[in-house]
């Protein structure tokens, strides 16, 4: 259980998506993208209704031709009808401009465009392509998120910037110039669309990159250069734990600077593996850090040399997974159940100690230990669990304090 308060939040204008606020203090917004083809309408409802279940707040779907720009307005039609009211944004690259003006329909289904400005057209035609967008943002009353991305990156600006190093006395080295590069697309794209009417507080800003330290970097300068709401997330973080680690490191640095209104963890599934999983690690960043509880946490030891045998670690994988599973309908029938802490211990080093310090805790018997597992409800001793059942005893009495 933790003692200490969450870090403070930088000051951001408010930014309404849809139903979701972002930016202005509220609670950080998890998202995350469909990797479905959007024209296929059937699939892609499947996996926004599953992110949305899994805790996204908003799902981003790439609209990238025709037949996608027609698909939207089905997909959001066909998610409404199953109670699924999930705000959609839509990702817009060198085509978006066109597929805005030609199918209103889509552009009215999303509740917000995500525009990147590196990849809007080159010379002239980006800049006429890119006021296109921003004027049907306005004229649809519409936020829109500008987002950089290192790898599509405006050449432009990077060989405008190293140019003007280079003529500098006391160069900086060229790292630097690219995250400032990274920035200076940012800023001046959002400037731009302030310039063609698009109110602050309907823009968003990142500045994605795929290095942990680049990331952190790169958003320390961007978050110095004004208040607008900032979307973070590690691009291309990978697949399995690499990806878990690195989007961790580095968006847990930005927030306990209070930088981030809402986050993405992009990883890369593996095959079979849902993509609900980014969700769930976009939740237990920011319920690890204290700022926001999505579910109830199992404090669990790792298990040692003194435990018996894996009952503790089924138990506590078991419970963890069943409150996971419960809290759509729990959410809404326990108010505060998510801030709900239980522990499932191997042995009774640390087990009563750490049991009554969570809402309810059990500790199972290590080696050498007398076959019983005492429970611990907010602090007291309440019973002891023997026999074969101890698991489904305990689940029971879980059950039953959440009820209570
Ligand atoms: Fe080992 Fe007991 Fe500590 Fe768990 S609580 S890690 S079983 S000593």
């Amino acid at each position: 259980m933790s003692h200490t308060t969450p870090p403070q939040r930088r000051q951001t204008l408010p930014v309404t998506v849809g139903s979701m606020t972002i930016g202005g203090g509220a609670p950080v917004v998890v998202q995350s993208m469909t990797n479905t083809d959007t024209a296929d309408i059937a699939a892609t409802v499947q996996q926004i209704a599953d992110l949305a279940r899994a805790g996204s707040e908003l799902v981003r779907l790439t609209v990238n031709h025709e037949s996608a720009a027609q698909a939207v307005p089905a997909i959001r039609e066909a998610l409404d009808a199953q109670g699924c009211h999930v705000p959609l944004v839509g990702d817009f690259h060198f085509n978006g401009h066109r597929l805005l003006t030609d199918y209103p329909e889509c552009a009215l289904a999303l509740a917000k465009y995500r525009i990147n400005p590196g990849n809007v057209g080159k010379g002239e035609k980006k800049d006429s392509q890119f006021a296109t967008m921003i004027e049907l943002a306005c004229r649809y009353d519409r936020p829109v998120r500008i987002g950089v991305n290192w790898g599509s990156l405006d050449q432009e600006i990077v060989a405008r910037m190293m140019d003007a190093n280079a003529r500098l006395a006391q160069p900086q080295d060229s790292g630097q110039i690219m995250y400032e590069a990274m920035v200076e697309s940012a800023i001046s794209s959002a400037e731009r669309a302030e310039q063609l009417g698009l109110a602050r507080d309907h823009i968003i800003l990142s500045c994605k990159m795929s290095g942990v330290q680049d990331l952190i970097r790169v958003y320390r300068l961007l978050a110095a250069r004004g208040n607008y709401a900032l979307h973070l997330g590690l691009t291309e973080a990978g697949m399995g734990s690499k990806g878990i680690v690195a989007s961790t490191a580095a968006l847990a640095v930005l927030l306990q600077e209070g930088i981030g209104d809402t986050i993405r963890v992009s990883l890369t599934p593996e095959p079979g593996e849902s993509r609900t999983r980014e969700v769930v690690v976009a939740q237990e960043i920011l319920q690890s850090m204290g700022l926001r509880s999505f579910a109830p946490m199992v404090t669990a030891c790792p298990g040692c040399g003194r435990t018996t045998s894996d009952t503790f670690q089924h138990l506590a994988k078991d419970i963890q997974t069943y409150l996971r599973e419960q809290m759509p309908v729990w959410r809404t029938q326990y108010p505060g159940i998510e801030t709900m802490q239980v522990a499932v211990m191997g042995c009774v080093v640390n087990g009563p100690g750490e049991s009554k310090h969570a809402n309810i805790g059990i500790s199972l018997p290590g080696s050498g230990e007398r076959p019983a597992a005492p429970v611990y409800i907010d602090g007291e001793k309440v019973a002891t669990l023997k026999g074969e059942g101890i698991a489904e005893q305990f689940k029971r009495m879980v059950d039953d304090y959440i009820a209570a």
